[in-house]
């Protein structure tokens, strides 16, 4: 099929805006229609009117190694938005014994680092690195448990952190082959890959607003409050789109890219498989002003508390696969996080300050084995749709990187192949 003359691009979330961008670089008359009266999805940012400052819905990590990340915020002139430390660095405190360490990867691909102390998780050794060659060539149905040791140190302060955080999954039910691709982009490409970025002011000001800009200046047109009720097919092809505000005919050389979330695109397309097992964050939001030569981010071992980001205005919590907590009481959710808050961050006996208990329950999909069999491809039996979204499978667990990579991936399809991104700078 020749390039569609025009598309229409559903949900502007990450997913949907590279799309979009893609599309639209490329010549293609793009509409992106989005149910929500803001775009960016789940990774967005927005005014707290108990808190009194703008917060994001969760506080989101990239690392430098996330490149089709990186590029998106180069075509969307937002690559200076983002901050992190010069060299790949991630402080850690031990609730439990009270124990500072910052685990330092080495520039260079080579891992010559795990032979000085100074840069290793406090407790290891050079060897127990090793143990993370176990996710190599670990088979599908492996869990991260199965394929790395519990019950060592290294498991406890960094394999188990990094897996809850990036599968969003406890470690007995986690896809060990999610975490080994998640593991091979940062510490296997060496410690320049791992640096850690996050946004300056917030998500939308990095990721959102800066790709809306572009998308205008592109022709783009965008819809807002425009949600897709069903798609019509005929034969081979989606034949209409159609929305609340009415349906939209797709011609000949229209196509549209489906960029919404797992079960809605289980809901709008028929008999297709994609994950319906979901784990929920919560994040807990402080307005308290840290030292601003304190670390961008704290992560805790021992605790509630999984990792503490220091924003401008707020110290902000992260917890993960944390089905759990989402019933608790957000006033016993607040008491119970701060203090742990206050040792990451040395705040002394600092009274619990004005605070707001985010819990996104469907936060990201199950990233565990079963759930991975069910990630479909972005093509789908009919010609001239495609999907896109972080549950497609996109060989990465649900991620603002998985998240581009699927949107990047739906535009090639329409337009060809991959070759037709290289063209007019898309
Ligand atoms: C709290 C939290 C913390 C996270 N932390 C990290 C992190 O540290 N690092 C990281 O890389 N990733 C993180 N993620 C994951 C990341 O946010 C997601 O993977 C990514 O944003 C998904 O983008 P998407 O476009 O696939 O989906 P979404 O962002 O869900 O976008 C889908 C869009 O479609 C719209 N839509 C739905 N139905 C319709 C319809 N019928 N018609 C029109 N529009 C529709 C929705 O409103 C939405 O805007 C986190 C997620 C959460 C929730």
């Amino acid at each position: 099929m020749s390039a569609p003359r025009r598309v229409h691009v559903i949900g502007a979330g990450l997913a949907g805006l590279a799309a979009s961008l893609r599309l639209a670089a490329n010549g293609v008359a793009v509409v992106l229609h989005e149910a929500a009266r803001q775009a960016g999805g789940r990774c967005r940012s927005y005014r707290d009117a108990t808190l009194g400052c703008r917060i994001d819905n969760g506080n989101h990590l990239l690392i430098a190694g996330n490149h089709a990340a990186m590029d998106y915020l180069r075509r969307i002139g937002a690559e200076a938005s983002l901050i992190g430390p010069a060299q790949a660095e991630f402080p850690f405190l031990d609730l439990d014994s009270g124990e500072r360490w910052t685990l330092r990867p080495g520039a260079g691909k080579l891992p010559w680092w795990i032979f000085q102390r100074a840069r290793r998780v406090a407790g290891t050794g050079a060897f127990d690195y090793l143990s993370g060659l176990r996710l190599v060539g670990a088979p599908a149905d492996a869990t991260v448990a199965d394929r790395l040791d519990p019950r060592t140190v290294i498991f406890r302060r960094l394999w188990q952190p990094l897996a809850i955080a990036g599968l969003n999954t406890e470690t007995e039910q986690g896809a060990a082959v999610l975490l080994g691709r998640l593991l091979r982009e940062s510490f296997g490409a060496g410690g320049g890959a791992c640096r850690p970025l996050v946004p300056i002011e917030g998500l939308s000001e990095s990721l959102v607003e800066p790709a809306l800009d572009r998308l205008h200046a592109l022709g783009a047109e965008l819809r807002f409050g425009s949600r897709l009720r069903a798609l019509e097919f005929a034969g081979e092809r989606v034949a209409a789109l159609s929305f609340d505000e009415g349906g939209e005919p797709l011609a000949e050389d229209e196509a549209a890219v489906l960029a919404v979330t797992a079960p809605v695109a289980a809901r709008l397309v028929p008999e297709l498989s994609a994950p319906d097992e979901f784990r929920a964050i919560v994040n807990a939001h402080y307005r308290v002003a840290a030292p601003a030569d304190a670390p961008l981010f704290v992560g805790l071992i021992g605790g509630t508390s999984e990792w503490v980001f220091r924003k401008r205005e707020v110290l902000s919590v992260t917890i993960s696969a944390a089905d759990r907590l989402v019933d608790a009481p957000a006033e016993e959710l607040a008491a119970k996080l701060w203090p742990e808050v206050r040792r990451a961050y040395q705040l002394g006996d600092a009274p619990l300050p004005p605070w707001q208990i985010v819990k996104e329950r469907r936060a990201t999909f199950a990233a565990t084995p079963a759930q991975q069999r069910r990630r479909p491809g972005a093509a789908t039996q009919w010609r001239n749709l495609v999907l896109a979204g972080d549950f497609t499978d996109t060989g990465l667990p649900a991620t603002i990187e998985g998240a581009i990579r699927s949107g990047d991936r739906a535009a090639a399809q329409l337009l060809g192949g991959a070759l037709a991104l290289q063209a007019k700078g898309a």
